[in-house]
């Protein structure tokens, strides 16, 4: 008995099943949902997938936010629809297309450049133009096959995520300030990420840093002070050559207690030539911080620092022209300019 109750009720689950198989599926097939901002689900998901295909930097969240609205009018605009944000019939046919872009060969273009610039592999390009060797001439319209390019970014991104290399867009970031902030430069942040423009970036958009291999605290300023010299190319105050400064010079008192600007491990502490009485603190992942120029140190290689824990007290020490601190960062030996990552 209980049995056949058990049995029936499987029945009938699995009937229950096929029927909605067969009445959900094909619709879902034939008729796309009309789609717009705030909404969910997984059409909203086939949409983002769809969207990433061609290129365009969305989440596949299932959720209609306004980073997915501004991929979508993106794709309308570029594809010549009407541009409304929404997703009706007209866009869907647009986005079921196959996705590829057009390059116009340029002088200097050759296969391994342009496989190289849009992430595909030059038997790819081959295969989308039906060439049967590599040589290409300029003015000559090749077929890039653009679900290759956007697979090989995502694939960028999620390799990139894994390392560290990975910086969110902040409310007020512009390419250019990111690219300083990283020591890096817009066209090659564009080339990275395949951006069309670089000057609209938004909040919470996901960069791949090229290059970028560390994770840097959140650091506070070492001594509050006024910049008497920033970093950057200068003529040097006392050798009076054109020099790079590596650091920003911060302006303070003889005496000023400097603070750790992040918790770490303090490497060296002690006279370091032109640097003065100098302590340097590794941060992990070949980032430290240095400061320069004290009058008094008061921690040794080998102490662990909190952030904000005092470590020396300031002074005109080494080569300097009056009483400052010097503060570096530096990630694997290559130095960063501190304002871009001081609040
Ligand atoms: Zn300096």
């Amino acid at each position: 008995m209980a049995r056949s109750v058990h049995r029936a009720k499987t029945v009938a689950f699995c009937l229950l099943f096929v029927i909605a198989a067969a009445v959900v599926l094909p619709q879902a097939a034939v008729a796309a949902p009309v789609l717009k901002e705030g909404m969910t689900g997984s059409s909203v998901k086939e949409l983002q997938r769809r969207l990433s295909e061609w290129g365009y930097p969305v989440e596949v969240d299932g959720r209609f936010g306004p980073l997915t609205k501004a991929a979508v009018e993106k794709f309308q605009k570029e594809r010549g629809l009407a541009v409304d944000g929404i997703v009706g019939a007209q866009t869907w046919r647009e986005l079921e297309k196959s996705p590829a872009l057009i390059h116009v060969v340029e002088r200097g273009d050759s296969l391994y450049v342009l496989a190289r610039r849009y992430g595909v592999s030059i038997a790819d390009i081959m295969q989308a133009n039906n060439l049967s060797n590599d040589v290409i001439v300029i003015g000559q319209k090749l077929t890039i096959p653009k679900k290759a390019a956007a697979a090989a970014a995502s694939e960028g991104l999620a390799a990139a995520a894994s390392s560290g290399q990975v910086y969110q867009v902040r409310p007020g970031d512009s390419a250019s300030v990111i690219a300083k902030k990283f020591n890096t430069s817009v066209p090659a942040l564009a080339e990275a990420n395949r951006l069309s423009d670089p000057n609209r970036l938004r909040a919470g958009q996901k960069l791949i840093i090229p290059g970028w291999q560390a994770n840097i605290p959140r650091l506070i300023w070492p001594v509050k002070g006024r910049i008497s010299s920033p970093y950057g190319w200068r003529i040097h105050p006392v050798y009076k050559n054109r020099q790079f400064h590596g650091g920003i010079d911060i302006a303070v008192p003889v005496g000023t207690s400097v603070k750790a600007a992040a918790a770490g491990k303090v490497i060296e502490s002690g006279w370091m030539d032109g640097f003065g009485y100098g302590v340097v603190i590794d941060h992990g992942q070949g980032v430290t911080t240095w400061y320069g120029h004290n009058s008094k140190l008061l921690v040794k290689v080998g102490d662990r620092v909190r952030q904000g824990q005092v470590i020396a007290r300031s002074g005109n020490t080494g080569v300097s022209t009056g009483p400052h601190v010097d503060f570096r960062i530096k990630v694997n030996g290559e130095t960063l300019n501190p304002v871009y990552w001081l609040p």
